[in-house]
């Protein structure tokens, strides 16, 4: 490939935006597409509509140097290109499938386009969709083009691995590349897309089938989520374990090279915008082909249970929790993203309400997410320590490094009561004396 290939992207959310922004900043010529106009005003104006680590000085930078653009019109995006990239939604739907709805209505708009293209043109769908989506997707593009995907257009699947608050490191320096190709051409095209992105950076590159693509991405995310689903089934054993505790138990198997460290914190659960709904979607392909899977099924469950386990603690400390101040410490599903889809915050929050509870909620950046989505069911403080004042009861739920660096003795002092739930192991038990009522995910000596 010698010259950089012009990229469209249908959909500017945390995949198409950080994509089209890293691709920007290796100077690829990137138009992207969206049918939310309000996304558009901003990303013309080099702002980021969500809050993503080093995202909006990437954006301004590629705004500003011409090297992203922005248009309503997607029949302009796909004859200015020679490639599209598909990263819209695919939600949950009502059976617990992928709803699809975005991907079809983003084919049809590319499709108009794609049909009155003189040239070839490569198609790339890096959505998470379910085995078969993307042979279906070439097959409506045909019908709708009258052309013939592997002659007179491309298609490739390319699943996204990124992490939310990492977004962009994870763009320019992935673990891997895994192309689903239907035919040699585009898949050759898209490993030279990536091999004049990525340069010295480019990690190993799979080249495969698109339905085995399609099956990495979920067999992915439901490994990933049963390890930690695992880590929180040893750990309400080690809670009734005097002298247990989750945290050495974890590094001790995370030694085992063949195991690793990684994805085995306990805690509060999984949640997010992806593992919730994939595994969801995963079991659905199951049922439809009529075959059970079990340690996906077991995933969910134990996940499920696990954000209670924050109330429980909760009531264990003070009884009834009608009229108590909770203070609830992190919602955004993870740190350093806004993201509140699937977050576990949520459970805990609503639970807390009906049992009747005065909630206050603190999150570093999730707020104006939070008042989406809670109204005036809580109350909103200004930092941790102004919610924590005069709380009964303080949950932290989300990692931020702002927490970590506070100091328990001293956050009990503001409390009335100092009950302290520590659902994500932020704090040092060995470091907490007993005037504190320290609960924590995994340690046996909740049940002293
Ligand atoms: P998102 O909801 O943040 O963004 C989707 C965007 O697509 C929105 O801006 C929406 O307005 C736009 N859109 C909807 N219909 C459209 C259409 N017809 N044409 C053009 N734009 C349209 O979603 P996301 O988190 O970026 O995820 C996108 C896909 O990538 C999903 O399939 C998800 O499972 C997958 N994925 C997400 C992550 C993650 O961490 N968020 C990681 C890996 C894979």
């Amino acid at each position: 490939m010698t010259e950089k290939p012009r990229v469209s992207i249908f959909g500017l959310g945390y995949v198409g935006l950080t994509f089209a922004a890293t691709l920007a900043s290796r100077g690829f010529k990137v138009i992207g597409y969206d049918i939310d106009e309000r996304k558009l005003e901003l990303i013309k104006r080099g702002k980021s509509p969500f809050y993503e680590p080093g995202l909006e000085e990437l954006l301004a930078e590629a705004v500003s140097d011409g090297n992203l653009t922005v248009t309503r019109d997607p029949e302009e995006a796909v004859n200015n290109t020679d490639v599209t990239f598909i990263t819209v939604g695919t939600p949950e739907g009502p059976d617990g499938g992928a709803d699809l709805s975005q991907l079809h209505s983003a084919l049809r708009d590319l499709g108009r386009g794609l049909a009155k293209k003189q040239s070839w043109h490569l198609v790339v769908i890096r959505s998470t969709v379910p085995p078969g989506t993307s042979r279906s997707a070439a097959k409506l593009l045909e019908e709708m083009t009258g052309k013939r995907c592997g002659v007179d257009f491309g298609l490739c699947m390319n699943p996204e691995f990124l992490r939310e608050g990492n977004a962009i490191e994870d763009n320019l320096n992935p673990d891997r590349v895994v192309i689903g190709e239907c035919d040699k051409r585009s898949g050759d095209y898209l490993e030279g897309l990536y091999k004049a992105f990525l340069g010295e950076r480019l990690p190993p590159m799979l080249r495969t089938s698109l339905e085995n693509a399609e099956l990495i991405k979920y067999a992915n995310n439901a490994f990933l989520a049963m390890k930690i689903s695992f880590i929180n089934m040893i750990a309400n054993l080690c809670e009734r374990i005097p002298y247990a505790d989750v945290e050495d138990v974890a590094r001790g198997i995370g030694l085992d090279k063949r195991i690793g460290p990684y994805f085995l914190k306990a805690g509060l659960g999984w949640g997010g915008s992806c593992f919730p709904k994939d595994l969801k979607a995963l079991l659905h392909v199951g049922r439809e082909l009529g075959v059970d899977l079990p340690l996906v099924e077991a995933t969910v469950e134990v996940n499920e249970r696990q954000p209670l386990k924050a109330v429980e603690f909760a009531e264990r400390a003070l009884g009834d929790l009608r009229g108590r101040r909770v203070a609830v410490l992190g919602l955004a599903f993870k740190p350093n993203t806004d993201d509140m889809r699937g977050a576990v915050s949520i459970k805990i929050v609503n639970k807390l309400v009906e049992k009747g509870a005065r909630v206050v909620v603190y999150d570093p950046k999730a707020m104006p997410n939070a008042k989406r989505i809670f109204g005036d069911k809580v109350e909103y403080a200004e930092s941790a320590l102004d919610a924590i004042k005069g709380a009964d009861c303080a949950i932290f739920v989300t990692e931020w490094d702002e927490f970590k660096s506070l100091k328990v003795e001293e956050v009990a002092k503001l409390m009335k009561n100092p009950v302290i739930i520590d659902g994500r192991r932020i704090f040092n038990p060995k470091n907490i004396s007993s005037t504190v009522k320290y609960f924590a995910i995994g340690l046996g000596k909740n049940y002293d």
